[in-house]
């Protein structure tokens, strides 16, 4: 994919909140655009410094604008040295854990730069390698790509790295659970060791520390709220629900229309699946995102989502990671996450940047242990009842019952393997390239002094 927009005379909205920050007025008129009208706290907190050229550690959960809080100034600096020197290079290299948030980022960074003729491409797997090898060859001003992808055509000698300025990596936590970081450590090695860092991720976790040991200098720490903290404009409800009423109270709490964009989060691919095909049965519309559907059924399903022909998406967490989509009324817990820190991004779906939002997560009796878990991680005391109105004597409907058909699901550990990373290929690029097995990244030639050993 390659972004390219004219460069038009900027108009100037010095009035603006954002102006203040330093930001160049092109991308003030662009963010006008968009109909933002004040900076959230994260950009706030970090534009001026990123400005500055400093390495930056935020620590963020998703929802809360960083994207924005670093492609407006990188965008920024870019512009002040924008040169044609470097044409075939690319200039601000960023990083990302899912192909849909590759896609996401880009899209904002086209969105905030229409009037600066700044270009973007994408690499990441899925897809065909053609036209991102074309446009590693063209060269582009930002780059944003998921590690895997980036790795095997970086070790195939396509792209070159050596004038990249800007290094950002973005979701980092979450990058290192799906094991990118060998594929990380060969790619930040091809890199000028001259450069801007910045790390973004929702907790500071030792690992995150030790990261950004290895690649940043003394960064400076702009931490946004309380770690792990859900987002504070979330209302978060959780019920006590028996594995066999799931599908019931799903259908229960959907006879309110003010449930009218519902992101419902299951554990397993085919309960993804599963309880989509229960909802048409009941003529509600839904769409399932998973690593088994292709990114083209994914963007499909996400636009369908995002233009209101679909009242419900239902996700994996890994297919989830990063989803963009304004609007998001509720987010529906319907198995709770493996991962407790899932949680937090589960629920930060809704309630993005300033608006409210609802996440209602169901509680079954071997959920409790966990329940006072995630509280311990999130510091805060999480209150489960019954749903009022819900008949919980009922009988389950003479089905399997949810909890039975993931215990014994065979397919049900095939979650683990997509939370690893596999669809792009990551961890197993990562392993195979930590095994000298690749030739090493970077275009020959072109990598600084001092790269791959
Ligand atoms: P992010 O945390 O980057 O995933 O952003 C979450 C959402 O907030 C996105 O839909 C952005 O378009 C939106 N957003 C970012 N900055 C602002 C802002 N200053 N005012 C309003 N919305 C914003």
């Amino acid at each position: 994919m390659y972004y390219s927009r004219p460069f038009p005379s900027p108009t100037h909205f010095d009035s603006m909140p954002f102006a203040s920050l330093g930001l160049d007025a092109s991308i003030l008129k662009a963010i006008a655009d968009q109909g933002y009208t004040e900076p959230t706290p994260i950009q706030k907190a970090t534009i001026p410094s990123i400005i500055e050229g400093l390495d930056v550690i935020g620590v963020a959960q998703t929802g809360t604008g960083k994207t924005a809080a670093f492609t407006l100034p990188l965008l920024t600096r870019l512009l002040r040295t924008k040169s044609n020197a470097n044409r075939a290079r690319v200039r601000c290299l960023i990083l990302a854990p899912t192909r849909e948030l590759v896609v996401q980022i880009a899209e904002n960074v086209a969105a905030y730069s229409r009037y600066s003729g700044v270009t973007v491409a994408t690499c990441y797997g899925g897809v065909s390698e053609r036209p991102q090898i074309a446009a590693l060859r063209k060269g582009c001003d930002f780059l944003i790509a998921t590690p895997g992808r980036l790795l095997d055509l970086g070790s195939q000698g396509h792209g070159d790295f050596s004038a990249v300025e800007c290094l950002v990596l973005d979701e980092a936590d979450r990058m290192l659970d799906m094991g990118f970081l060998p594929a990380i450590n060969t790619i930040v090695r091809a890199l000028p060791k001259e450069r801007q860092t910045l790390m973004f991720s929702a907790t500071l976790s030792r690992e995150i520390e030790t990261l950004t040991k290895q690649f940043q200098k003394s960064p400076k720490l702009i931490e946004v709220g309380r770690r792990s903290n859900p987002a504070e404009t979330v209302t978060q409800l959780l019920y006590e629900c028996p594995g066999a009423l799931k599908q019931v109270m799903l259908h229960h709490l959907l006879k309110d229309p003010a449930l009218a964009m519902v992101l419902v989060f299951a554990r397993t691919k085919h309960g993804a699946d599963r309880i989509c095909r229960k909802l048409a049965g009941e003529k509600i519309t839904s769409a399932a995102i998973h690593a088994n559907r292709s990114q083209a059924q994914r963007q499909r399903a996400l636009q369908a989502f995002k233009n209101g022909e679909i009242r419900v998406l239902v996700a994996t967490d890994i297919a989830s990671r990063g989803i963009d989509v304004d609007g998001i009324t509720h987010v529906i817990n319907f198995d709770f996450p493996d991962q407790l820190e899932d949680y937090v991004h589960r629920i930060g779906r809704t309630g993005r940047a300033l608006a409210k939002g609802t996440a209602i997560t169901f509680i079954t009796r071997e959920n409790l242990g966990d329940l006072r878990r995630l509280e311990k991680i999130i510091g805060k005391h999480l209150h489960c009842g019954k749903l009022p109105g819900f008949d919980y004597s009922q009988q389950a409907p003479a089905r399997v019952p949810e909890d039975f058909v993931r215990e014994r699901d065979p397919r049900a550990g095939a979650h683990s393997s997509e939370r690893q990373g596999r669809p792009q290929g990551g961890r197993h690029g990562g392993y195979r390239a930590a095994q000298g097995k690749y030739r090493p990244f970077g275009r020959p030639g072109t990598r600084r002094q001092g790269g791959p050993k």
